[in-house]
């Protein structure tokens, strides 16, 4: 697809069942993933990298601390097209909830530098990391699809799922199915 790029959020072992802040039925999102890449010239994504202390385990408990297993991508992603990984979270305060504001390279220039202006956005969790980052893609200026079969919301309160989806919505954000990509 020109001038697009698929955009995979933190699929990493923690966010997984039976991992540190497992996303209910968070693995469903690596069949759909797998599937979708091959659509994209451009494949990038994000990790959750935090140090071992950090304000944002008084709101979590401790996950994706960078180097651990629970970091890691879990084996049946497949990451040969993931061209550039966007470590967020990354400081001993901020929450890294959208990719926007990884610390080991700008996304926003990466992306602007290489002519993309669609992002389609999949992986977890709905509610928190892909909404802040498709959110914060829009007002970036970038056309965004959400891909609503390659994402999976936390729900700590009932509801949140399709709060977070209106949120997209409001601020552009177009939700997709599979099929539509
Ligand atoms: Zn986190």
């Amino acid at each position: 697809m020109k001038n697009a790029a698929l955009f995979i959020v933190d699929v990493q072992n923690d966010f997984l069942p039976g991992g540190a802040l497992a996303v209910p039925r968070g693995d469903e999102v690596i069949a759909p993933i797998n599937r979708l890449q091959e659509k994209f010239e451009l494949v990038l994504a994000s990790k959750d990298w935090h140090p071992a202390t950090t304000k944002h385990f008084e709101k979590w408990p401790p996950h994706c601390i960078r180097g651990t297993y629970g970091a890691k991508f879990p084996e049946s992603l497949n990451i040969s097209s993931i061209q550039k990984v966007f470590l967020k979270g990354t400081g001993v305060s901020d929450d890294g909830y959208s990719a926007f504001e990884a610390t080991n390279d700008d996304l926003e220039s990466y992306l602007k530098i290489r002519g993309i202006s669609k992002l389609y956005v999949v992986g977890l969790a709905t509610d928190y990391c892909v909404l802040a980052t498709a959110v914060k893609a829009a007002e970036n200026g970038f056309e965004v699809y959400v891909v609503k079969d390659a994402v999976r919301a936390v729900n700590l309160q009932p509801g949140d799922e399709d709060k977070a989806f209106e949120k997209m919505k409001q601020n552009g954000v177009q939700i997709i199915s599979l099929e539509e990509v």
